[in-house]
């Protein structure tokens, strides 16, 4: 189906049936019989439920990935073979990508010009990516004595645990699932309750591409409930988290009450945006800046929610920015003509409007926005929002907002805005617009973030690492180096002397 208003409109008018647990391949009914609503944020309506699973329900999930991977059936098949059932996987997500982003969006409110770009097709190629890795990444032997043979041997970990939020849910997921799958473990996926249903598709559709049962499970419910028991069962070797950093941290606490499992941590940030008077952009540096911040209604873990601009330019940039948030079209995120979606929840959208109230509250110049939108619709909708003037020890300057509110400020040396770059507790990503390649050079090193983007904001593709410094987390997702997070290195060191 080809990306237009009338699709759209037929997909969005289909029943959603209630969804189970994806176990095994076959849909199973929570033990616990349970179910949660799902509620669209586009209208704040009921549209389905998911299973609200329980901890036996975590378990059984957990014990058949547990057989699966034993069994060899996945983990021993031929890497070869493996590359083929993904690659088909991918090829299935693909050609069903506009049914699959219009689920999405109804559950969490990303605009479709966005979602069917940055979800189904981002998700194809990334399983794309790992699909072809496979069988070119080798063992090793090491220079050692001549009476030794010494190999390093790359095994898959066994079961890992992925547990997600609702932002970008297919992207961050095969982020994880992928690689993790293509290295032979088993996979046990816990989707945020707020964003499960695209999740389920794309788990049936790996069972339809071949993928033996077993090896991809889905089990959907409370956090506290089932994303703990998966964090604190015995025979989960690993759990690679997306989300928040405090959740982030129980998860920690969980691995050393239980047996110590690998816990890969990508976490929130407050990213900073900071435009030297030297951009050799201006007009492009001021369209990303919004770009950056308002996408996705600025729920997006590398938006630059921090803007630093240098004096002598500080109020032309921040109106030239203020200027592309103001034609920005907010509304249903299922409707082409606009350019933004809704929040995703009822918390997100009432987290944001109380962060407007205290940036007021705390000081800060309001530039434009700060009101909740299309009320009248039920749906959770909000105004791009520009602060201005803000300083270090306001709350907007510190804590993530995960919405669309930006917080600007003025800087009058490269020393001063490293400083105010480095000071959250976060180090997820940054932006630099400067003509001086020295200079760019220097904030690269200077600044504590895991990805630093000069000129541009166009978030990196799938082979360059995505990882958190400071709070934003440990590990890394995209690239080759995330298979790290899913292989056991295995010294074999064989005596062949005479
Ligand atoms: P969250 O931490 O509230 O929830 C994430 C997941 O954890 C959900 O599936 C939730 O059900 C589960 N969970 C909740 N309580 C749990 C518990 N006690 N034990 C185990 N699991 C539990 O985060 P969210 O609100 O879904 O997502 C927003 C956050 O995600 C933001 O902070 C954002 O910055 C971050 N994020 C980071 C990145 C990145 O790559 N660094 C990407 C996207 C989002």
């Amino acid at each position: 189906m080809i990306l237009n208003q009338e699709n759209i409109d037929i997909l969005r008018s289909k029943l959603v049936p209630k969804q189970s647990n994806f176990i095994g391949n076959k849909d199973v009914i929570p033990l616990s019989e349970k179910e949660l609503e799902v509620i669209s944020p586009i209208d704040g309506k009921v549209f389905s439920t998911i299973a609200a699973s329980c901890t036996e329900d975590v378990d059984h999930a957990v014990t058949l990935a547990r057989k699966t991977f034993n069994s060899g059936v996945w983990a021993d098949m031929p890497p070869k073979e493996r590359k083929i059932i993904l690659l088909k996987w991918a090829d299935l997500i693909e050609s069903n990508a506009l049914r699959i982003a219009v689920l999405g969006v109804r559950d969490n409110g990303t605009e479709i010009n966005m979602a069917i770009k940055g979800e189904p097709k981002t998700a194809a190629d990334v399983i794309r990516f790992y699909a072809e890795a496979i069988d070119k990444i080798n063992g090793e032997i090491t220079p050692t004595s001549h009476e030794v043979l010494s190999l390093i041997q790359k095994e898959p970990v066994g079961v890992v645990g992925v547990i997600l939020p609702w932002n970008f849910p297919l992207m961050v997921g095969t982020w994880k699932i992928a690689p993790a799958l293509a290295a032979g473990n088993s996979v046990v996926l816990k989707p945020s309750e707020e964003a499960s249903l695209s999740l389920i598709e794309v788990a049936k559709l790996a069972a339809d591409a071949g993928m033996p049962s077993g090896v991809l499970n889905v089990i959907t419910g409370e956090g506290h409930i089932v994303g703990q028991a998966l964090a604190t069962h015995m025979e989960v070797d690993v759990i690679a988290f997306t989300g928040s950093g405090s959740i982030g941290r129980k998860l920690l606490e969980y691995s050393a009450h239980s047996n110590m499992k690998r816990v890969y941590l990508e976490l929130g940030g407050k990213s900073p945006n900071i435009v030297f008077a030297d951009a050799p952009d201006l007009d492009r540096a001021a369209r990303d800046t919004a770009q950056s911040i308002f996408r996705n209604s600025g729920q997006v873990c590398v938006s630059a929610s921090r803007l630093m601009i240098e004096e002598p330019i500080y109020e032309d940039f921040l109106n030239a920015v203020a200027q592309h948030a103001s034609s920005l079209v907010v509304g249903d995120p299922l409707n082409l003509k606009n350019t933004t979606g809704s929040m995703a929840n009822i918390n997100q959208l009432e987290k944001t409007i109380n962060a407007v109230v205290k940036a007021k509250e705390q000081g800060a110049r309001l530039v434009t926005g700060g009101r909740r939108l299309h009320r009248e619709s039920g749906g959770y909708y909000h105004e791009p929002t520009i602060f201005a003037d803000v300083k270090s020890e306001m709350d907007i300057s510190q804590q993530e907002i995960f919405g669309p509110v930006l917080a600007a400020r003025s800087f009058k040396s490269e020393e001063q805005v490293y400083n105010i770059a480095n000071e959250t507790i976060y180090g997820l990503s940054s932006v630099i617009w400067t003509s001086n390649m020295s200079r760019a050079h220097r904030s690269i090193k200077a600044i504590r973030s895991g990805t630093v983007q000069v000129n541009c904001y166009s978030g990196a593709d799938i082979t360059s690492p995505l990882g958190g410094h400071k709070q934003s987390g440990s590990g890394h997702d995209r690239s080759l180096h995330a298979f790290n997070k899913y292989i056991n290195l295995k010294s074999a060191w064989i005596n062949i002397g005479s």
